[in-house]
């Protein structure tokens, strides 16, 4: 089992050792992790256009795999191959994937997954982290690059090297917060790190001059609709006090083999509305907006019952609304958005009001 020094503080060991359980009943149905690569419209820096996604398939997320059993929400170690990944395997894989492309037409961002952490040596050796950001600073229609990771592997010395090979091109290193709540981090999602962690490696990143780009997750489990969005929102504002570039709207869908999913099949957990991602994005753009260079949602299975949904009626024009508030940064497309779903909506907050 690797090593994971979490802050032991904020673990909840009950809800931890629950989580840890369920896991290891889906590893044991686990088969093996594949590479995966598309790419799809997507708001950069430099106004709208397009970004390659990139999954490499690694070993997995150290701490989905830990005795913790990672966060709550998340079923990406199911991709994961789980077994040591060579260097020249990943960057085969990395190039396999690139080769999927023809006729890129820029502006261009690239954002590479490992369904874990990018500056995990065990997951990304060093020497295939840095063959990968070589091959993509030697592309030029590629102007943005963006890696996830959890805070911990936020390193000054290898932030430094990111920035040195991606010289010239923006680069943001994305952290999965999900919530600048340490509670809900700890006894709804099983984070295994603290907001404060989060500013820390903020720091990092941007004393080696790149940026960062913060998840926050919509709608935890054991929140109602009401709290989930009140936590997006407060969230929202206290990572726009840090300095960071981007904050990701991640509303949820529901991964096999996890405990949300568990929640959800047991009739506890429904995903959020689309009513709420266009609450919590017009919040948002008022209270956030002025510090910080985007605010994004793009919604995983959106419209279906895993993922967030409204009737069925209105879903996708809410859907295309917020795809567009996304990739426009204002937030004109919910103008005369209407649906009787609505109405069922306010309903669950009739008896509170959401400010
Ligand atoms: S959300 Fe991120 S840190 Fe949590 S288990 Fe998934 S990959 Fe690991
Ligand atoms: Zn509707």
């Amino acid at each position: 089992m690797p090593e994971v020094n979490p802050d032991l503080a904020n673990i909840n060991p009950d809800f931890a050792h629950s989580i840890y359980r369920l896991r290891q009943k889906y590893l044991a149905l686990h088969k093996d992790g594949k590479s995966k690569a598309w790419i799809s419209k997507d708001r950069l820096i430099s106004g709208a256009g397009s970004s390659i996604y990139v999954i490499l398939a690694t070993r997995g997320c150290r701490w989905a795999l830990s005795e913790y059993g990672g966060c709550s929400i998340c079923g990406y170690i199911y991709d994961a191959k789980l077994k040591e990944v060579s260097a020249s395997s990943l960057v085969s894989q990395f190039k396999n994937a690139m080769q999927k492309f023809s006729n890129l037409i820029p502006p261009l961002g690239i954002k590479i997954f490992t369904s874990g952490s990018f500056l995990d040596d065990l997951e990304v050796p060093l020497e295939a982290r840095k063959k990968i950001l070589q091959l993509i600073s030697k592309n030029d229609l590629i102007s943005e690059v963006t890696f996830e990771t959890r805070p911990e592997f936020v390193k000054h010395d290898k932030i430094r090297e990111c920035v040195e090979i991606l010289e010239g091109k923006y680069f943001e290193v994305a952290i999965g917060l999900e919530s600048s709540n340490d509670r809900i981090l700890r006894d709804c999602i099983n984070k295994g790190f603290t907001f404060n962690d989060f500013k820390k490696a903020t720091k990092i990143v941007q004393k080696e001059g790149a940026n960062v780009k913060a998840y926050i997750f919509v709608k935890p489990p054991f929140l109602s609709e009401k709290e989930a969005i009140k936590d997006c929102i407060s969230s929202a504002i206290d990572v726009s006090k840090v300095g960071i570039n981007t904050i990701s709207f991640n509303p949820c869908t529901i991964h096999k083999g996890t405990l949300i999913e568990k929640l959800w099949k047991d009739g506890f957990y429904r995903p959020p509305w689309l009513w709420s991602l266009q609450y919590i994005l017009q919040e948002t753009f008022e209270k956030a907006k002025n510090q910080v260079s985007r605010i994004i949602c793009q919604p995983v299975a959106g419209g279906k019952k895993r993922g967030a949904h409204n009737c069925g009626k209105c879903d996708k024009q809410v859907l295309r609304a917020i795809q567009q508030v996304s990739l426009l940064q204002n937030l004109e497309s919910f103008d005369h958005l209407e649906c009787e779903c609505r109405y069922l909506f306010y309903q669950l907050f009739s008896h509170q009001s959401l400010s």
